[in-house]
């Protein structure tokens, strides 16, 4: 986080001026498109509403998508036989990246983990560019989701994690902190420090106070503290199976949580050659744990349910020291069957520890 001497102010109505000045990424924000808000380029700044709602989907998306090419190839006889010509794609587009959720940013640094850090395995490569090309402004979150619960997950609605700048609305404008390296170069740069002053005395204060409240303001709480030992004690409650018979198995819990982060790498042939891309997959389909022999270590709903809470609340802790779930509450509000991830948290709160 930027010390004092570097947070700045914006008066909300240089908002526009100031992203105006910025012609050297796509701006992308909240819109509403169809009765949705989802992020999208700004096409005209002056549509630009920073106030809607938190888009449906994450902004994962722009970084780990949905459905990405990792080559194309092209079938060629070379001296010694056929070969093969790869081809990849270009780098992506540099972005701006507005109105991101505190818990969505969350989100993000749990996936820097996953994506980044060679000692769990392997740099993605694609993922670093999208990461490097990207600036990420967090917008503190004074409107909660009816069940956000990002406090009890070790979240707060203003939460730099994640992001590059951390952005604050206040009565008459913004305060703007550089909370990465690359987002104070972002804030000091010629086309932003014209514009902005320093932060400084009361204007602190009201960020301090706007902060306290958004913390006030998250409707749901759940105790997790013992969650982890809970979990241990009980993989074969017969509680997951009930809920498993609940589940639809449709996996929206997953696809749109912003820290899941499963794949599938796929070829597809054509007569000249091909390409091999890569797309989501979600624990809670079938074929996720199918074996090549026939076997299915995760045959029930019930299985692939509980994989998904001890994913979150177990095996990441146990790999990379933190919980997974940010408390957004999407897989909750979103889900079919109302499966909710706080009433399960209570649940296994309720469970013996050691009862099986
Ligand atoms: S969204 Fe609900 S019904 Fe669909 S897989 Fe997840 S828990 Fe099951
Ligand atoms: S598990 Fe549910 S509440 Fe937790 S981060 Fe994922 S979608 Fe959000």
């Amino acid at each position: 986080m930027a010390d004092n001497g570097n947070i700045k102010f914006l008066k909300k109505d240089d908002l526009t001026k100031w992203l105006g000045g910025i012609n050297d990424r796509t701006i992308v924000a909240p819109t509403m498109e169809n009765g949705m808000v989802i992020y999208r380029p700004v096409i005209k700044l002056d549509s630009l509403d920073l106030e809607l709602p938190r888009p449906k989907r994450a902004p994962k998306d722009f970084f780990f998508k949905e459905t990405e090419k990792i080559f194309d190839f092209k079938d060629e006889s070379t001296k010694s036989g056929s070969g093969a010509k790869y081809t990849q794609p270009p780098k992506p587009p540099e972005i701006l990246i507005l109105g991101v959720r505190p818990c969505d940013g969350r989100a993000l640094a749990f996936q820097d983990r996953i994506f980044l850090e060679k000692n769990h395995g392997f740099v993605d490569p694609m993922y670093k560019q999208r990461r490097e090309a990207a600036i990420v402004v967090a917008q503190a979150c004074d409107r909660p989701e009816r069940n956000c619960f990002c406090t009890s997950v070790g979240g707060d609605p203003s939460s730099p994690e994640g992001s590059d700048v951390l952005m604050t609305p206040t009565s008459d404008g913004y305060i703007l902190e550089g909370t990465s390296d690359r987002g104070e170069k972002f804030l000091n740069g010629p086309d932003t420090s014209d514009l902005m002053t320093d932060a400084t005395g009361d204007r602190l204060k009201e960020r301090d106070r706007i902060h306290e409240s958004n913390r006030q303001r998250v409707p749901r709480k759940v105790e997790t503290g013992n969650i982890k030992e809970k979990l241990e004690g009980n993989f074969d409650n017969p509680y997951w199976m009930e809920l498993g018979r609940q589940c639809l198995g449709c996996g929206i819990c997953t696809f749109l949580c912003p820290s899941c982060h499963c794949f599938d790498i796929q070829d597809e042939r054509t007569a000249e050659g091909g390409r091999r891309f890569r797309v989501w997959d979600t624990c809670q389909f079938l074929e996720y744990t199918q074996h090549a022999g026939g076997h299915n270590p995760r045959p029930e709903k019930g299985h692939r349910i509980r994989n998904r809470v001890y994913d979150k609340f177990k095996y990441t802790v146990d790999a990379f020291g933190m919980v997974s779930c940010v408390g957004c509450g999407r897989c909750s509000s979103l889900c079919p069957e109302a499966i909710d991830m706080v009433e399960i948290l209570q649940n296994v709160g309720k469970m013996e520890e050691g009862s099986q």
